[in-house]
């Protein structure tokens, strides 16, 4: 993976990052229905999880998930930096439709 990519951040791609929700039920093997709070929990796709350990704030927009296995947590584009194995601009730019080309 090459780290000198000049690949360009549009300005406004917070703005175009996916739909929290549509994306995580994508992305998340069974995934629940949101709690009153607005979590819903799953499958860990970063471990072997039998257990839905993974919780994703499918109502905020920032898409914060955690894992109450030893993953961490972090934002929707640190979820597909990590699915993917991206750095962050090469994540952003999938998540916004721009493809992964450097
Ligand atoms: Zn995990």
């Amino acid at each position: 993976m090459s780290r000198s990519s000049s690949a360009h951040m549009p300005k406004n791609w917070r703005d175009r990052l996916p739909d929290v929700a549509t994306y995580y039920a994508r992305h998340v093997q069974n995934l629940s229905k949101p709690n009153a709070t607005g979590w819903a929990t799953g499958a860990c796709p970063f471990h072997v999880d039998r257990n839905a350990s993974l919780s994703v704030h499918v109502a905020g927009d920032r898409g914060h998930w955690r894992c109450s296995a030893s993953c961490g947590g972090g934002d929707l584009v640190g979820f597909h930096m990590r699915l993917h194995r991206m750095d962050f601009k090469t994540a952003v730019r999938d998540l916004v439709g721009l493809g992964v080309a450097a």
